[in-house]
């Protein structure tokens, strides 16, 4: 596995590979690796012969207040694990190497999908990614780029974007990877404490709820969100930020749940925020 800290050195291998008629598969993360991200590095091997992962805390998308400082990092663990999952090209890039004017001034604005769910609680996230995102897809220009489900809105977003732009890349969005408890694995997870651990349950088990009552007949949305609610009000430490059921194009609220709503939901678990969702029969 090589590992570049540089555009340029990501560009060469890039086009080396190319050379040798490999396709090009791309995941965008975040570090402090889990299963999550390296199920989707197993994605992008079977959907392309040289594969390129980015670790890179993006300043950009987050706000004031928020984790950027004590975002969890190890860069020597996470080398290992990509280099043994396949990796062929680890691109991780400082602040300076990506924004090296400072912050950009010109950005990916998201529009209306962004005013919604998480957009509307972290204000100016989804102008981050997709602008780092639209950076880093021009850097790989990959054939393909492989994003979580977990971040539902946010894959919404790149694909809008990716049409939107006609930029020449296909997006595969690949399924949650969950703890044996139905936990939803994440870099944040390593915040809560064994108490919170606990507690953090409630997210996959309300959403576990939406999707049983959803298989057993259910199709009233008041009926699934209050389900979703006794079971994340039945946890103290638990604090929703929204709890919603969507339409996964549009992202607007339903009345009544069809096959692809998606339930969705945001809390604060202690001072740490969970995202998860699911997607209804
Ligand atoms: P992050 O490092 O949190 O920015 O995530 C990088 C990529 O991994 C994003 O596309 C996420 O949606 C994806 N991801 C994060 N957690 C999971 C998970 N539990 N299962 C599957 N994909 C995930």
């Amino acid at each position: 596995m090589i590992t570049a800290p540089t555009i340029a050195t990501v560009r060469a291998a890039v086009a080396e590979a190319r050379r040798g008629g490999a396709r090009v598969g791309f995941v965008p993360t975040m570090g402090y690796l889990h299963q999550g991200h390296l199920s989707l590095v197993e994605e992008a091997r079977r959907r392309s012969d040289f594969v390129v992962m980015s670790i890179f805390v993006n300043p950009l998308q987050f706000g004031a207040g928020e984790d950027l400082d004590r975002y969890p990092r190890d860069l020597a663990r996470d080398t290992a694990l990509a280099a043994g999952h396949g990796v062929d090209l680890l691109f991780v890039p400082t602040v300076e190497e990506m924004y090296p004017t400072g912050e950009p001034v010109v950005r990916v604005v998201p529009g209306r999908l962004a005013a919604r769910l998480d957009g509307a609680a972290r204000p100016g996230h989804f102008e981050g990614v997709l602008t780092v995102v639209a950076k880093l897809l021009n850097i790989v220009q990959p054939d393909v780029a492989i994003f979580g489900q977990k971040d539902f809105q946010q894959a919404v977003l790149v694909r809008r974007m990716v049409a939107d732009l006609e930029l020449p890349v296909e997006i595969v969005v690949a399924p949650i990877v969950r703890e044996p408890d139905g936990l939803a694995l994440s870099s944040r997870n390593v915040y809560l404490s064994p108490a919170e651990r606990v507690a953090a349950r409630a997210l996959s088990r309300a959403l576990g709820a939406a999707d049983a009552a959803a298989r057993a007949g259910e199709r009233d949305a008041a009926r699934l969100l209050a389900t979703m609610r006794d079971i994340l009000d039945a946890e103290p430490a638990v604090r929703p930020q929204y709890v919603e059921l969507v339409d996964p194009a549009t992202l607007e609220p339903v009345t009544t749940a069809v096959p692809g709503t998606v339930a969705a939901i945001a809390a604060f678990v202690g001072s740490t925020r969970l995202i998860d969702n699911v997607v209804l029969p």
